[in-house]
């Protein structure tokens, strides 16, 4: 599903509009110039409906070079092992994630808790993946004609991160699970779901400028994005909490 000329949504789940597994994130196509980066790989289980997707736009899957993971949950990073041994893709996560993706640590990414919420069958093993790349927050990375800049976004867990995407027709900030339409966000009862450093991160989101707001579920705005964060930063100011974006 072509977005704008820089982005393709090409998998999403039953939060979205079920382009791909029930259990996918948005799965969003950079067109670099220079081949394609993934933001976020999906959980694995529809690899060849996203396969088909990106066919279906234009795309070739042999161009993705780099996949980025906003975070740890596997619903985001659970295909990375798959698209590094199908496409060479070099796969980039935050020092935070590391860790747990290259061990496939299934109780640090809360996957054993997500189970028995029902949100993966329980015979799903999340894969151990090389993390060829660990990016730093405010160090912009240059993929072909476009800059990607992550920005550290704790809160909703540990680790996550989310992208500032400039260069385009428009610039783009990829939420992951941190930010959603509506000022709305998704707490957790993780261990590592954390209410201040989740009101930090807002602050730090406040003082970015982008136009397009792509989260990890649910609607998109590609323009004025920003009036999401406004709504979510006035609820933390006000000692309280934004509303949640999935009612669980
Ligand atoms: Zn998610």
């Amino acid at each position: 599903m072509r977005l704008t000329n820089d982005v393709h949504l090409v998998g999403g789940g039953n939060f979205a509009f079920n382009l791909s597994s029930g259990a996918d994130c948005h799965i969003y196509a950079l067109k670099t110039g220079d081949g394609l980066a993934l933001i976020d790989a999906g959980v694995g289980l529809g690899m060849d409906m996203v396969i088909d997707n990106l066919r279906e736009d234009g795309l070739d899957p042999a161009d993705v070079r780099d996949v980025f993971v906003t975070h740890y949950h596997v619903d985001h990073a659970g295909a990375v092992a798959r698209w590094r041994r199908l496409t060479g893709a070099r796969v980039h996560t935050s020092h935070g994630a590391a860790k747990a993706v290259r061990d496939g640590d299934e109780v640090a990414v809360g996957l054993n808790q997500a189970k028995i919420g029902g949100y993966y069958p329980a015979d799903y093993i999340l894969e151990p993946c090389v993390v060829d790349a660990e990016f730093d927050g405010g160090v912009p990375i240059q993929l072909g004609r476009l800059q990607l800049t992550p920005v550290d976004a704790a809160g909703h867990c540990d680790g996550h991160a989310v992208f500032l995407v400039e260069g385009g027709e428009r610039s783009y900030l990829f939420s992951g699970d941190c930010l959603f339409w509506g000022g709305t966000i998704i707490l957790q009862n993780i261990p590592d779901c954390n209410i201040p450093e989740y009101a930090a991160t807002m602050e730090r989101l406040d003082r970015l400028s982008f136009d397009a707001l792509l989260p990890g579920h649910l609607t998109i705005s590609l323009r004025d994005g920003k009036r999401h964060v406004d709504t979510a930063v006035r609820a933390f100011r006000s000692l309280g909490l934004p509303r949640q974006a999935i009612q669980l």
